[in-house]
């Protein structure tokens, strides 16, 4: 968190396709998915001493309570429980962005039309009712989306959607399928700083050796003045 500091603006995850660009430095956003409880001893005392914005992604169905979605016996999350709604609501007051990570944490892309616009849909509605604002970014639990669910993402209400395909952006990605970066508290620091230029886009010819279950945890926005090679 310190080199991100340093080097990089971090701006707000709901601002990263508008933060004004500083053409010294990239920028770059933070996002925590699963609220694990965790986060409360780990991250955010880091995060709240260098002044640093970020967003937690919250599985709405399951505050307070151990994650009822399959984690890998490896991850150290497994044993973890979910914030509670009076942490999530202090998180919003001290200014940390809370976006929705669905109700239950399921794949949303092979969910009927019913369930999903049920997990899109009532989890905003949820985290609306303990936040008293509106919610206006998911990301996707799993990485899992498609056309149709950009589509009822969209009719659900949110304005921006985070996937965890590892590419950069720019201001013609579409706002429901940002991407993001996968890292992890065991990364090496030059690990992490490849990851921070974009060096692990190459991942997304990989998708299908990766294991789905180890792929959430921290996630870095790419800022969107890294010009994809492509
Ligand atoms: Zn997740």
């Amino acid at each position: 968190m310190k080199y991100l500091a340093q080097k990089y603006a971090v701006v707000k995850p709901s601002a990263i396709k508008t933060a004004p660009l500083d053409p010294s430095r990239c920028c770059v956003a933070i996002t925590f998915d699963d609220a694990f409880a965790n986060l409360l001893d780990n991250a955010l005392p880091v995060l709240k001493a260098l002044h640093l914005p970020a967003a937690i992604c919250t599985p709405a169905g399951n505050l307070g309570q151990m994650p009822r979605w399959h984690i890998a016996d490896s991850c150290d999350d497994k044993n973890v429980s979910i914030i509670n709604a009076q942490q999530l609501s202090q998180l919003d007051k001290d200014g940390f962005e809370i976006f929705s990570h669905s109700m239950s944490h399921p794949e949303l892309a092979i969910l009927d039309d019913a369930v999903l616009a049920y997990e899109l849909t009532c989890s905003k509605q949820l985290l609306r009712d303990i936040l008293a604002h509106e919610v206006i970014a998911i990301s996707y639990p799993h990485g899992s989306f498609d056309d149709r669910v950009i589509t009822a993402a969209k009719k659900a209400g949110y304005q921006l959607g985070f996937t965890i395909e590892p590419t950069m952006f720019d201001t013609s990605t579409n706002d429901l399928q940002i991407p993001r970066t996968f890292v992890s508290p065991a990364d090496s620091l030059l690990k992490f700083k490849l990851k921070t230029t974009g060096a692990y886009q190459v991942l997304k010819y990989k998708k299908l050796f990766r294991p789905k279950a180890n792929l959430e945890k921290a996630v870095l926005c790419p800022q969107p003045i890294f010009t994809d090679p492509k």
